[in-house]
């Protein structure tokens, strides 16, 4: 995914996220609002700022049907303007005789003098507006009064011709019942009214049979409750006819005996015994079991009256502008789960009718919250896309981010394999398996190291052409390979003809099955188009021996596999053989070292060394041999460095010569020189120069005739054994020369400060320089040798040229096989060069 489409994904997501997240939040406060204005709607605030208070009278007390709706009413108008109001009941249903209203006045009288900041009167119902009247001028002097639910018309007109009196008239709606009792059951016939002796009940009553004549053929009948004890009630109740009648329910608090009940309790005995449908001229009852009806709503009215309070007190209207309302709207309430029953649909009804106990349609009951609901739902929706969408972002650049790590992991480990690989074998190259090796095993491992080399590969290239030694090279490599990965080895190109492999956990032998398979797969016939060609190799091995490093054994496999080829090739040279060749070798020669210091088998020959200038003998080398070793003193040397035994050879070697030169003195031979080889171990012989220099004593030789041949590396060790080695041969006047120059670590420049007389130049150097075109360097260094006053000799001379050519050079003298070899003392004394 390129960047910009990153980005511009980024940003939709963002601002979807933000939309979803403003959206999610005013939902949220739009369902706030909702369950406020729900609050509001069914209780109003009380106001926070007061600036009236009236009173309300109240004719019964807030147990009655009407009284909910009204204070309701009242509120809705009274409170948002500002005005309070207080209630007081005269509960006249149960408190209504004389004597009660006198007590009432009393304590009425008694309140307001405590508390009079009342400046409109609210009366409710009837005796209310009867009390009023009765005591204006004591309790409410000049006070505007309102008064609603006043049942009696003629009453209410008459009140209302009070000055500082209006009102509401409260209409009755039986007619409205009783017609929609006979549309609703035209079948039924009989008009049962059910009805006390109430203020309402009796109005009720009379308006019943004065509708009687617009109803021919209907039969009018009435219960009056007022009349009856409650069993009685029970029992008309009881009979009324469940086929052909219809119950129109109006008032029935009180019964004969003066008690009285309340809506409640006496709606629940009608609605019990009276098997027919139940029509109720007023509010109340539908939860029960009346069907319903029509009726006044008294809420409406109430905020009417409210409404002309809030007009006088806050707009300083006139009460006497007002005139009695006859005109109140009216509510109609039905049963739903009855008009079930009694299949009534709701066309039969006023359009306005509500229905109580309706199964509630989901989508009213939800269309309020449906917006938030909807806005919450796409909300959610935004912030599960949008978060899906980060999800998959993230998860897309997690992957990319992995990739690019795997393929970055997977060119490291391509580089690393091919820094690792050699290409045309597709081993481990040479670098490669020596680190491999020197990580992987450990000191304690037991392994092989095996070394194979193609015999005679140098053929194949010349023979055959390169590219056809890669494909045996390729071929042979495969061979190997697959048998490395059968056997868990480590193998690699060594070279280019060359393999190495480790074989874990083993120990091999010349005829270990690892060793044989390996000279087989070299020795199989490559068949290449019509050639066929025959390989072998040669292996050498070398065994851990929890000692060596592997680089060792490498080198110790490389050597064997030489061997092996010195063997005569296609065949296995194990190297710990090799070394114990060598062991049983040297304690061969060992024991006959002891040997011949035991029996004192030590001799020495004489090599003469030849004046250039001359040709005549100058001196001797002294060379050790042992009578029954066959090897030189260059191999049997070494064992007794080794064993210690070289300050005991030194002074035997140096004691025979002297001696010999005694011998030679004695037969009158003219005495020449003699140098003996001094072994830089021999430095810690301490006492040697006087070891010598009491030998020369004792057998009267001057200290002229003895000469040390030193090493360079005895010269270069400066050691205080060393300094005091020269000090005390020089005291004793004794020639030191500088053996085997051009082999260590010569350099011209410091044969200045070697505190030597002669320069003895190495057979290696005669060998390598003193070649046509070469030798000038030879020349060179002779030259030097003479400009610092000292003389040089030239040893390993074999051939006549040679000699002619140092002649040249202005040697000094040559020591070598073309005038002598090493000779016996008598043919050393008497030796003559022959000049032609
Ligand atoms: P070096 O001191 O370099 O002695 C010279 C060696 O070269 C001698 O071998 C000698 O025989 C040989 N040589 C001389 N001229 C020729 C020539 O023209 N051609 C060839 N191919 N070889 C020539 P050698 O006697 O076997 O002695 C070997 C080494 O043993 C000596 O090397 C010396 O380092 C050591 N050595 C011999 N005798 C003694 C000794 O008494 N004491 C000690 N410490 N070392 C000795
Ligand atoms: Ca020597
Ligand atoms: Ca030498």
């Amino acid at each position: 995914m390129n960047k910009d489409r990153k980005k511009l994904l980024f940003y939709v997501r963002y601002t979807l996220s933000v939309i979803g997240v403003l959206l999610l939040l005013s939902s949220i406060f739009e369902l706030i609002r909702i369950s406020r204005s729900d609050e509001l709607s069914s209780s109003v605030q009380s106001p926070t700022l007061v600036s009236h208070r009236v009173l309300f009278l109240c004719s019964y007390n807030s147990l009655y049907f009407t009284y909910n709706d009204q204070i309701e009413g009242l509120k809705e108008t009274l409170y948002p303007n500002g005005i309070e109001f207080d209630v007081i009941y005269m509960d006249t249903k149960k408190y209504g005789s004389e004597h009660d209203i006198d007590m009432f006045y009393t304590f009425l009288k008694d309140r307001l003098k405590k508390d009079n900041g009342y400046e409109a009167v609210l009366l409710g119902d009837d005796d209310a507006v009867k009390f009023a009247l009765k005591y204006q001028d004591e309790l409410f002097k000049d006070l505007p009064m309102v008064f609603f639910g006043v049942n009696d018309e003629n009453f209410a007109e008459e009140a209302a011709k009070n000055p500082m009196m209006t009102g509401f008239y409260e209409m009755d709606y039986l007619s409205d019942c009783i017609d929609l009792a006979v549309a609703l059951f035209p079948e039924r016939k009989e008009l049962v009214a059910l009805h006390d002796n109430s203020a309402a009940g009796i109005a009720d009553e009379e308006i019943f049979y004065s509708l009687d004549l617009e109803y021919p053929g209907y039969k009018f009948t009435d219960i009056n409750s007022a009349l009856l004890t409650q069993d009685e009630l029970v029992e008309a109740l009881q009979g009324i006819s469940s086929d052909d009648a219809v119950l129109l329910y109006m008032t029935c608090y009180s019964d004969c005996e003066g008690k009285t009940y309340s809506v409640l309790d006496r709606t629940n005995t009608v609605v019990k015994y009276a098997d027919v449908p139940i029509i109720r001229n007023y509010s109340g009852g539908r939860e029960q079991g009346v069907l319903g009806g029509v009726y006044m709503d008294f809420r409406h009215q109430c905020r009417d009256a409210a409404l002309i309070i809030v007009d006088i007190l806050e707009n300083g209207a006139d009460i006497s502008d007002y005139a009695l309302d006859l005109d109140t709207p009216s509510k109609s309430v039905f049963s739903y789960p009855l008009m079930q029953k009694y299949g009534i649909s709701k066309k039969q009804l006023p359009i306005s009718t509500e229905y109580i106990g309706e199964p509630e349609n989901l989508f009213t009951y939800y269309s309020k919250v449906l917006p938030a609901a909807v806005m919450i739902v796409t909300a959610l929706l935004i912030l599960i896309v949008t978060s899906n969408m980060a999800v998959s972002q993230q998860r897309i650049d997690n992957e990319q981010l992995k990739r690019s790590k795997e393929d970055l992991e997977k060119s490291r480990n391509r580089l690393k394999y091919q820094a690792d690989h050699d290409e045309l074998s597709d081993l481990l190259n040479r670098r490669a398996i020596v680190d491999t090796l020197a990580r992987k095993v450990k000191s304690g491992d037991k392994y092989a190291i095996v070394m194979v080399d193609i015999d005679g590969f140098k053929d194949v290239n010349e023979n055959y052409g390169h590219s056809m030694a890669d494909y045996i090279i390729k071929y042979l490599s495969k061979e190997l390979k697959e048998m490395s990965e059968r056997g868990n080895w480590l193998t690699g190109r060594y070279g280019g003809d060359e393999f190495i492999i480790m074989i874990p956990n083993v120990n091999l032998d010349t005829d270990s099955e690892e060793v044989i398979q390996i000279l087989e797969a070299f020795r199989k016939p490559i068949v290449v188009g019509e050639e066929t060609i025959l390989l072998s190799a040669s292996i050498g091995v070398s065994n851990s021996n929890f000692e060596n490093l592997p680089e060792q054994h490498i080198i110790n496999a490389e050597i064997a596999m030489y061997e092996a080829k010195n063997m005569g090739r296609n065949t296995v040279f194990i190297y710990a053989d090799e070394m114990q060749l060598r062991l049983r070798e040297e304690s061969r020669l060992k024991n006959l070292v002891i040997e011949a210091f035991d029996r004192d088998q030590f001799y020495i020959l004489y090599q003469p060394k030849v004046e250039t200038l001359t040709g005549k003998v100058v001196g001797f080398e002294a060379l050790v041999r042992a009578e029954f070793i066959q090897e030189g003193p260059g191999v049997f040397i070494p064992i007794v460095e080794k064993n210690g035994w070289v300050t005991r050879l030194g002074r035997i070697v140096t004691e025979k010569v002297i001696k010999q030169l005694a011998v030679w003195k004695a037969q009158g031979k003219e005495l020449l020189p003699v140098s003996i080889n001094f072994s830089s171990k021999q430095v810690n012989d301490l006492g040697y120069v006087s070891f010598l220099s009491d030998l020369l004593k004792e057998y009267d030789i001057p200290a002229k005739y003895i000469e040390i041949e030193i090493t360079e590396s005895l010269l270069l060790e400066k050691s205080i054994q060393s300094d005091r080695l020269f000090a005390e041969l020089k005291g004793l006047g004794i020639r030191i020369l500088m053996d085997d120059f051009g082999t260590g670590y010569s350099s011209l420049g410091y044969l200045i400060y070697v505190p030597v007389d002669e320069i003895k130049l190495d057979k290696s150097l005669v060998d390598n320089y003193l070649v046509p075109e070469k030798d000038g360097f030879i020349g060179d260094v002779i030259k030097l040798v003479h400009d610092i006053n000292k003389t040089i000799i030239i040893e390993g001379v074999e051939e006549e040229w040679q000699f002619k050519r140092l002649c040249d050079f202005q040697a000094d003298a040559v020591q070598g096989y073309y005038f002598s070899k090493p000779l016996d003392p008598s043919s050393a004394i008497d030796f003559q060069v022959e000049i032609d």
